[in-house]
């Protein structure tokens, strides 16, 4: 089996898991495919079924390193459940940070080769060395 089929496999379970609201595909490596099962999990208790419109997927992916999600909240979402979801959006982006993104084990930002930034463990590295606190903030 291939990193790819691994890679739509699991994001298909996931997909299936959260109906109509996941509906982009995920731009980041499987190791934090948990975190976003938690996100999910969060959006749908507070849009239950049928209010799946209330929230607009836009993009979830990997920049600087860090795990980003995108959406739109309609303006039917109240501010509470509006306020728990961007907490899980938090929440997700914090544990990201400290997430291996290829295995999901306790990964550090790294930079490799000067510029490119990962969060990865020892394992997945690829010649990524620790950054120093501030890079990419
Ligand atoms: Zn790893």
């Amino acid at each position: 089996m291939t990193v790819e089929t691994e890679h739509s496999r699991k994001y298909e379970a996931i997909k299936a898991e959260f109906p109509g609201i996941v509906t982009k595909q995920f731009e980041c490596d499987t190791g934090w495919f948990p975190i976003l099962r938690e996100f999910f999990a969060v959006v749908r208790r507070v849009n239950p079924k049928g209010k799946e419109r209330d929230f607009t997927l836009l993009q979830i992916k990997e920049k600087l390193g860090g795990l980003r999600i995108y959406y739109r909240l309609g303006k039917r979402v109240a501010t509470a459940a509006e306020t728990q979801i961007h907490a899980a959006y938090s929440a997700a982006e914090a544990r990201a940070a400290g997430t291996c993104e290829v295995c999901g084990r306790p990964g550090v930002f790294r930079v490799q080769g000067g510029a490119w930034l990962l969060t990865r463990c020892e394992d997945h590295a690829e010649g990524g060395v620790p950054a120093p606190p501030s890079a990419g903030m």
